[in-house]
């Protein structure tokens, strides 16, 4: 394993990333979180595997491990299918480095990112990482008060309505509005 990796390896939890590599700011830096972590990440055109978000996988040559990303997705997609990848590597690759059982690594397609409990354990614990990666609860509430203190009105009332606040708050973390109102609800901001 790479040594800048190795220094990481350890890790278990987004936020811990985050606080670690100091990338613990709104929208969160995937390109800089990834250079840190010396993972290499393509975005290349294969027409095999355009039923695929994501993948990753360990190359054994280069010492690290590979993420595609599917280019012909939107651009919240692809953050949050690199994330979920992400998850993959420290809470099922890095923690049984030498455990053949991921040796194939993990393929994504877009049924594995729902969220409505159909996909395995193991997609659900990637996606949970996922959102609290690219959405960290702290900086969730912050930027939520942040927002409706904007738009309080004299009466004490915000003046925005769920929908706005919504899609503000994706805009902030540059996620899509879907992944964001899951995440508010699941913290019951909303
Ligand atoms: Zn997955």
């Amino acid at each position: 394993m790479r040594e800048t990796l190795k220094q990481y390896a350890h890790v278990r939890n987004a936020s811990e990333l985050l606080s670690l590599t100091g990338l613990d700011m709104a929208p969160i830096n995937l390109t800089e979180l990834v250079r840190i972590l010396d993972v290499e990440v393509s975005y290349d055109f294969d027409f095999d595997r355009m039923g695929y978000s994501g993948r990753i996988s360990w190359t054994k040559a280069r010492d690290t491990a590979e993420i595609w990303i599917n280019p012909m997705d939107g651009e919240n997609r692809q953050r949050f299918t690199l994330s979920h990848e992400l998850g993959h590597l420290f809470r099922h690759m890095l923690p049984d480095y030498e455990d053949a059982e991921w040796a194939e690594g993990f393929s994504d397609k877009p049924i594995q990112f729902n969220r409505d409990g159909t996909a395995s354990s193991v997609e659900t614990e990637a996606n949970k990482f996922a959102a609290q990666l690219l959405m960290p609860s702290h900086l969730i509430r912050h930027h939520a008060s942040e927002l409706a203190g904007e738009h309080r009105n004299s009466n004490g009332k915000i003046g925005l309505s769920r929908e706005t606040f919504i899609t503000r708050m994706a805009g902030t973390f540059a996620v899509s509005s879907k992944a964001m109102e899951i995440r508010l609800r699941n913290l019951r901001v909303i």
